[in-house]
């Protein structure tokens, strides 16, 4: 693609070029003129025309006849006259030339050196200056700017799954189609890897213009990208910041690079809110933000200090009432925010890419913890989709259960229907691979995403769980749901045994009953608790392996030495909830 073509204003490509890429510095020009050679040259024709005229024919006449040359001095000053104007002539022609081409590579360094190799957009340092150059000239027109970010969605899916060629045409296709939304003049910027840019000024009295722009831009993509093998819906986050606000420009706003700033904090926004939306930039999201930051700070201290715990849910048949086995759910225990809830960190681990490191700490102390319980007690475990990305991910567990001598039998991995949305292929050899070493796999939350029945029949699930959203329908006296009714009648159909979550009280649980073999789990049953809890809970029964039995226990779970060990309520985040508000 070229850097620009003829816009919709009609500026031509050189035209824009010239506005983009200002003209060689007047050395150079001056340069270009060659003062000196020129005027040797005309010095050199004036002597000529002054002397040649009596001198010349002399000389000619000489050469005739065969008599004396008028003087051999003035013959020889005359050639030497003749070769001074051919030299200094070419010599001014060659410099002219020499420094044409010059100043053309030096022309084209800088555009180079200002543009995105792979899409010809402005690249970020270029759109730095060509911003605040914009925001000084918009400013002085009495006009406002405002500065758009775009970030393509999962753009790193598409990387992953399809390769960085189809990741660059993809990249390629969308800054073109962008390019062709904007008006004349809009230059857009290619700003990192999949996030561009581009500053547009408008007239304060109309910032609707902008929003039409960037609804625009969401039609122009609404089209999918066809590439030689695939064909791709894409989706994007916008953020949107301008220097203008309640009549008066923004005192906030003292360059460019606030602006942008301030669209990044509204892009981010954007993607917490579910992504493939806009958002013009609120002073609140800064704060939201900062306090992000914190977490994150937090998480990844928390992972070297060792604060992440797990916490066990009994799993129960609701038939005999009997613990049949643990789900291993994660807690934060955080100096600075108390405990926090998995709701919050795990999408943030996500984010940050340390899920699986966080992961593989909660599985090898649930694997020593899970060790200490009776043989025939199993071990649940959630694994992020973002896990399921990496095609060893199933080789390494299995090693790590090697390690951690833990029976693969008693081992059960819980994945969300999200996880067949992204790579349906990966995700069963994944599942055949664990369930070839014996390890059991359920679907979680089941109902929630978008698995279809045809994912169903042909993924070699063990379990269907039902989400607790369903299964709270069951609450009322003699209570039922249809739902719940229908998920059981498919999971029969589909030879799969079932688990309900959720289970509050005792209404639940009688209607679930009334529904035959199923396990269960819930807040009737007990809230999830720590290692030391759980060991006292199964000595009590009776259900410790020989080896614990009667002996203090092994290990047990750090405490951060923090106040405030509640476990947190259903969607609670305890201090973090009220600090992100
Ligand atoms: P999940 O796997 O569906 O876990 C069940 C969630 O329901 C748990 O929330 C549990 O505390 C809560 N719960 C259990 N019984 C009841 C009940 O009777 N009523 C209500 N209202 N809630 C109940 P929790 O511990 O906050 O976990 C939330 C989610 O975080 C989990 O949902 C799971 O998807 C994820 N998660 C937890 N631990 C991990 C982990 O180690 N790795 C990954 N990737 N995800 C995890
Ligand atoms: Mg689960
Ligand atoms: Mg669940």
């Amino acid at each position: 693609m070229g850097t620009m073509g003829t816009n919709t204003e009609g500026t031509t490509t050189v035209e824009h070029q010239e506005r983009m890429f200002p003209p060689p510095h007047e050395s150079q020009i001056k340069a270009e003129r060659d003062l000196v050679a020129l005027g040797i040259a005309v010095c050199a024709i004036c002597l000529f025309v002054a002397t040649g005229g009596t001198v010349l024919p002399d000389v000619i006449r000489s050469f005739d006849t065969g008599t004396q040359a008028p003087s051999h001095l003035l013959a020889t000053a005359l050639f030497l006259n003749i070769a001074l104007i051919i030299f200094s002539w070419r010599r001014y022609r060659q410099l002219r030339e020499e420094i044409a081409i010059r100043m053309q590579a030096e022309r084209d360094a800088r555009r180079l050196s200002a543009t995105d190799p792979l899409t010809g957009c402005l690249n970020r340092r270029a759109m730095a200056e060509h911003s605040e150059r914009q925001r000084h000239e918009a400013n002085a027109n009495g006009e406002a700017l405002a500065y758009v970010l775009i970030d393509v969605d999962n753009f790193k899916q598409i990387n992953d799954m399809h390769g960085h060629t189809v990741g660059d045409a993809v990249l390629l296709e969308f800054a073109r189609r962008v390019q062709e939304v904007l008006p004349g003049g809009v230059n857009l910027a290619r700003i990192g890897g999949d996030e561009f840019g581009f500053t547009y000024p408008y007239d304060p009295a109309t910032p609707e213009r902008v929003e039409d722009l960037v609804l625009r831009i969401y039609e122009k993509l609404s089209r999918p990208i066809e590439t030689e093998t695939n064909s791709m819906e894409l989706a994007i986050s916008i953020g949107m910041a301008t220097d203008y606000e309640k009549d008066r420009f923004n005192p906030l706003v003292n360059s460019a690079a606030d602006l942008m700033q301030f669209a990044d904090i509204a892009m981010y926004h954007a993607k917490k809110q579910g992504k493939n939306r806009f958002f013009w930039f609120e002073p609140s999201m800064e704060s939201e933000l900062r306090f992000r930051n914190e977490l994150e700070t937090g998480i990844r201290r928390g992972l070297t200090e060792g604060e992440f715990v797990p916490y066990y849910e009994q799993q129960i048949d609701i038939e005999t009432g009997e613990i049949v086995g643990f789900e291993m759910l994660a807690r934060w225990r955080s100096p600075q925010f108390g405990l926090v809830s998995p709701e919050i960190f795990i999408p943030i681990a996500e984010e940050m890419g340390v899920i699986s490191d966080l992961s593989d700490q909660l599985m090898d102390r649930a694997f020593i913890d899970a060790n200490e319980w009776s043989d025939d007690i199993t071990l649940s475990i959630n694994i992020s989709p973002v896990q399921l990305r990496d095609p060893w991910f199933a080789q390494k567990l299995l090693k790590r259960l090697v390690q951690a001598q833990f029976p693969p039998h008693r081992l059960d991995i819980e994945i969300t229907e999200s996880c067949l949305h992204e790579n349906i292929g990966l995700v069963r050899s994944m599942i055949t691979s664990l369930r070839n070493q014996g390890v059991r796999v359920s679907l979680d939350d089941f109902g929630t995403g978008y698995s279809s029945l045809e994912q169903l029949r042909t993924l070699p699930f063990d379990r269907l769980k039902i989400d607790r959203s369903f299964i709270s329908e069951l609450a009322s006296p003699m209570g039922n749901s249809r739902i719940v009714d229908a998920i059981v009648s498919i999971g029969r159909g589909l030879d799969m045994p079932i688990t309900a979550e959720g289970i509050e009280d005792e209404e639940i649980l009688a209607a679930l009953q009334r529904m035959g073999d199923l396990k269960g789990q819930g807040y009737l049953y007990g809230r999830p608790e720590p290692a030391d809890e759980v060991r006292e809970r199964l000595g009590e029964k009776g259900l410790l392996g020989e080896l614990s039995e009667g002996e203090p226990a092994l290990t047990q779970t750090p405490k951060a030495g923090i106040e405030g060990d509640a476990e947190p309520e259903p969607g609670d985040t305890g201090q973090v909830r009220s600090r992100a508000s």
